[in-house]
């Protein structure tokens, strides 16, 4: 049996919540998909929330609702998942990466301020930068949202991987130094819809047109339409959107696994402060944190001392799996992407993301993941590095 290095934790009293709107009159579009929303926007501090059928989604619309289109620019990092750039592309805009801290693997703030100021001269400057939480650590947005404000750039914060984390005194998600932040609820991520995602956002004009792009461009209030409603039926298709909504059931699994949000997060810390113990004295990097934040953990990334090792990296990663560790690598970076190199990046472009991909293991780290588990993990990686 592998012990996987991400799983998702579902209770009876989800599966009761999941049936209970099977019974009911609205599989989607009901009162349920609301309740999530406000569950989320509560444990975040937020004051809008907008559900979407994926954080992809939810990426899209919050790029649309910042105003990216054709001629834009859009910076994320290299080390993410690809939906994090694509989103940029999906608007016709122009992405580009600012590589990572070589300590906490997140955007790094002296790069993009480098980057910025090229970038200012030519007069090439983002109209969005996608700071991205890697693992659940927050990004240094206090540096981040100082060089936005600077330059008049619109910030969304990619958390998917950061539901629970905390910065500087708030959860994630109050964007306090952002205008979007967005959240996954895919089943490797800390709470789970199956499919789902969640953009929340403190300015009521970002959330209205967010909500309006989830559904096709419609509206049905009068004061946005061009004329007089012909009736009580009359709605109005103002813009151009999508079918990106979320259905009741997955509102309804979130909402009951929100209940459950500290459970998670606690014993994802816990988990992490164990494997900080055990792995302290090997030949490896152990995940860095800065001091103002306090990571939800949805990874634990190891990166390896090769030449101490003597193996090289896919040997470890195949010896990891041949032993029954689901380890995974997050991420390829983006730049890499043959869909990218044709875009014209290109091997050497980002040295800190493309020296992280050289070594680096994401670890197994689950809620329901028991100590023995852990224990055996270590035990095997001792074994392939010692
Ligand atoms: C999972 C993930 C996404 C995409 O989330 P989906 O809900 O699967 O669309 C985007 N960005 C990051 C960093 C992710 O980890």
């Amino acid at each position: 049996m592998m012990i996987p290095y991400g799983k998702q934790d579902i209770s009876a009293e989800d599966i009761a919540a999941v049936s209970e709107v099977l019974r009911s009159d609205f599989l989607t579009q009901g009162p349920v998909v609301p309740k999530f929303e406000k569950a989320v926007t509560e444990a975040v501090k937020a004051k809008y929330g907008v559900a979407v059928n994926s954080a992809t989604s939810a990426l899209h619309i919050a790029c649309l609702a910042l105003g990216v289109g054709p001629g834009d620019r859009v910076w994320t990092s290299p080390v993410t998942f690809v939906a994090s750039a694509n989103c940029a592309l999906y608007c016709g805009a122009d992405i580009s990466f600012v590589d990572i801290d070589p300590d906490t693997y997140n955007l790094c703030p002296k790069a993009l301020e480098q980057k910025l100021i090229v970038a200012n001269d030519e007069g090439t400057l983002p109209k969005v930068i996608i700071p991205v939480h890697l693992a659940g650590q927050s990004c240094d947005m206090e540096a981040i949202a100082a060089l936005a404000r600077q330059y008049d750039i619109r910030v969304i914060e990619d958390a998917s991987h950061a539901i629970g984390a905390d910065y500087a005194g708030d959860a994630v998600g109050s964007c306090r130094f952002s205008d979007i932040t967005v959240f996954s609820f895919h089943p490797v991520k800390i709470v789970t819809t199956a499919e789902g995602g969640v953009a929340v956002t403190n300015n009521l004009q970002l959330a209205e047109r967010m909500q309006r792009l989830r559904s096709h461009g419609i509206t049905r209030d009068p004061e946005l339409m061009t004329k007089a409603p012909d009736g009580a039926w009359y709605y109005q298709q103002i813009e151009l959107g999508f079918n990106y909504r979320m259905t009741e059931m997955q509102a309804a699994l979130g909402l009951s696994q929100m209940q459950r949000l500290s459970l998670f997060v606690e014993r994802r810390r816990g988990l992490a402060k164990r494997y900080n113990e055990l792995l302290s004295d090997l030949p490896v990097t152990l995940p860095q944190q800065l001091a103002d934040s306090a990571s939800s953990w949805h990874l634990y990334i190891v990166r390896f001392h090769l030449e101490k090792i003597e193996k090289t990296h896919s040997q470890i990663f195949d010896e990891c799996r041949a032993a029954g560790i689901g380890v995974n690598l997050h991420y390829i970076p983006i730049h890499l992407q043959p869909y990218y190199s044709d875009l014209g990046f290109k091997q050497g472009d980002y040295p800190a993301a493309e020296a992280y991909y050289a070594n680096a293991i994401s670890i197994p780290l689950f809620h329901s993941m028991t100590d023995a588990q852990q224990d055996e993990v270590v035990r095997v990686v001792k074994e392939i590095v010692l």
